[in-house]
């Protein structure tokens, strides 16, 4: 069994994509080819953005919206503790100060609550000019937009919408990576709509934002001379090979397999609900289910529950078992556990079963019989 299938997906898709692929190769087109266009454009109507435009990775997509709005020295940007690391490290490589929160438990997002309280205690400092908030969509469930939008607006500041996992989900109909100023997303093998090696995307309804980030993936050259470069810029743009690999997924993703990732959702709530805590997921929100994650009563169970599942031949995984304030890159800013008491919990207790959309349904009851046994 594995923690996430993608040969049975290629399996399923492989006639489209093979042929996909294929044409690129015929073609000689290999830097932003058709397919990548045309891609932008089926991402950009799916969000429900005006623009999209295709890098060559999720972290990049961060780092050049941050690019975009001139964030740099002096900068805090508020991050989720509980992420990937790209989410806070896309603020420090343009030497920023990503300034991290705690998060809920209930969702493992960013609480709105403490983002508040840290961005008073910022402004309260006055050493870092609070510009951005980067709340991230974790294991596919949108962050608390309805909360973190009214904050941002009451402290002037930007927000730029984690999407990596998050990409399907969506809050009352509102799709991910189409909130706040900015989103980004990553086509990461694993993610929820993942290619075929590297890719990212970034989302913007802002034409000037648009206009920049091309010129910002492309070392920032100038729209009407490819060798005038207007200022620095990085190397990162979607491979048109990624591209086809994406737009059969894109459709599959679309017409399917957001809802049997639901449905395995649905499975493992209603048989687990009553021995773990189950995921949450509040009113009107749909997850895309990047991961599905259960957490337990403490580390030893989580460590003793995971071993056994192992030996039964099923493979779960620990996203993460490190807060963004435990890593040794953030060492220097001094951070304590006691200030994040819910990431530290979560990185103590959370277990992620396997999740994808081919998961048949006999594994889906060989996984549940055997936690509630290990149990
Ligand atoms: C995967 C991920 C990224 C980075 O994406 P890459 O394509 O691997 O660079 C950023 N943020 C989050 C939350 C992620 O899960």
């Amino acid at each position: 069994m594995e923690f996430r299938d993608l040969k049975k997906q290629y399996q399923v898709l492989k006639k489209e994509i093979d042929a996909g692929v294929l044409d690129v190769m015929a073609s000689g087109a290999f830097i932003l080819g058709k397919p990548v266009k045309e891609l932008e454009e089926k991402l950009a109507a799916y969000t429900g953005r005006k623009h999209c435009v295709a890098v060559a990775n999720g972290t990049d997509a961060l780092q050049l919206s941050l690019m975009a709005y001139d964030i740099g020295p002096g900068d805090a940007v508020f991050t989720s503790d509980f992420t990937y690391f790209a989410s806070a490290g896309s603020a420090s490589i343009l030497g920023a100060t990503p300034v991290l929160v705690d998060i809920d438990l209930a969702t493992f997002n960013m609480s709105a609550a403490d983002l508040e309280r840290r961005i008073r205690a910022v402004l309260e400092e006055g050493k870092l000019k609070p510009k951005f908030i980067v709340p991230v969509d974790l294991f596919g469930l949108p962050a608390d937009f309805t909360h973190i939008l009214p904050i941002a607006e009451k402290y002037g500041l930007r927000i730029l919408e984690d999407g990596a996992q998050g990409f399907g989900g969506a809050i009352n109909g509102k799709r991910a990576c189409s909130f706040g100023d900015i989103s980004t997303t990553s086509f990461f093998p694993a993610k929820p709509l993942g290619c075929y090696g590297d890719g990212g995307a970034i989302f913007t309804d802002d034409d000037e934002i648009d206009a920049r980030l091309r010129s910002l993936r492309a070392q920032g050259k100038s729209p009407e001379d490819k060798y005038d470069n207007r200022e620095i810029g990085m190397n990162s743009r979607l491979d048109t090979l990624q591209a086809a690999v994406l737009l059969p997924k894109l459709k599959a993703f679309e017409d399917y397999e957001v809802d049997a990732v639901n449905k395995v959702a649905d499975a493992y709530t209603a048989a687990l609900k009553d021995k773990v805590v189950t995921p949450h997921i509040p009113d009107g929100f749909l997850s895309s289910w990047a991961q599905y994650t259960i957490l337990l009563e403490d580390r030893q169970q989580r460590d003793r529950v995971q071993k056994a599942m192992k030996e039964k031949g099923i493979p779960t995984m620990v996203y993460y078992p490190r807060g963004l304030h435990q890593q040794a890159a953030y060492k220097w800013m001094g951070l304590k556990d006691e200030d994040y008491p819910n990431t530290v919990r979560a990185t103590n207790c959370v277990l992620s079963l396997p999740m994808h959309p081919y998961l048949e349904e006999a594994d889906q009851n060989y996984i549940i019989e055997k936690l509630l046994e290990v149990l």
